[in-house]
């Protein structure tokens, strides 16, 4: 699939396996999310531009790095804020936007309820964060905002994905890069991943 990249590496693999199984509870559940979302979001970062600087070490000065655009996360949520507790603390410096959307239960179609993003979202490399990528209606109107407010550069980075919420996306919003850990077989009638790993914002917030 175009623009679709799922991260092969053990160690998200292993903090995956770990989520999906039932019997984890919210702290455990918490703590791996977090540190696997930051392994998707360096992921997320591998092309992102630098621009040459120069710093002084305790030796000499040298040639060094930094990065070129401000960054912006943006967890849709309930369960983006999951993402964005591990991811936060790792790009300290970012700004976040947060965008409310739930799913009708009957229709499965997203309600937006609340949106509110910082100026900058037309230079900054913008980071979409939702643990589970379903149907991909509230990503795809996720996306449709942050562009109305401006974004250029938007990148998805979900936990778990399935072939109908990256189709969906992706005839919506093909500019946009996807990340994720497992692409999933299935949706179940109620819209929910299989196997995934249930609701990620009750597991999360032990609201289960
Ligand atoms: N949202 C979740 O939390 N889990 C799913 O499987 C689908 C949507």
């Amino acid at each position: 699939m175009n623009n679709v990249t799922v991260v092969d590496h053990p160690l998200v693999a292993a903090k995956l396996s770990i989520l999906r199984n039932k019997t984890t509870l919210p702290d455990e559940f918490r703590r791996n999310l977090q540190e696997i979302s930051i392994l998707l979001l360096i992921e997320a970062m591998r092309e992102w531009e630098t621009l040459p600087a120069q710093t002084e070490t305790p030796l000499a000065r040298c040639d060094t790095k930094i990065l070129a655009q401000p960054v912006v996360l943006v967890p849709i949520l309930r369960a983006g804020l999951g993402m964005l507790d591990g991811v936060a603390r790792f790009l300290p410096e970012a700004n976040v936007g947060h965008i409310g959307i739930y799913r009708n239960e009957q229709t499965l179609q997203p309600v937006s309820y609340y949106c509110r993003l910082p100026s900058e979202l037309g230079e900054a490399n913008v980071v979409l964060i939702d643990p589970m990528l379903a149907t991909g209606n509230s990503a795809t109107q996720a996306m449709t905002l942050l562009k109305q407010n401006g974004a250029a550069r938007i990148q998805f980075v979900a936990l778990v994905a399935c072939p109908a919420g990256l189709a969906r996306v992706q005839s919506a919003h093909p500019d946009v890069p996807m990340i994720t850990a497992a692409i999933d077989p299935e949706l179940n009638a109620s819209g929910y991943i299989v196997p995934g790993l249930g609701d990620a914002g009750d597991r999360y917030f032990g609201t289960t």
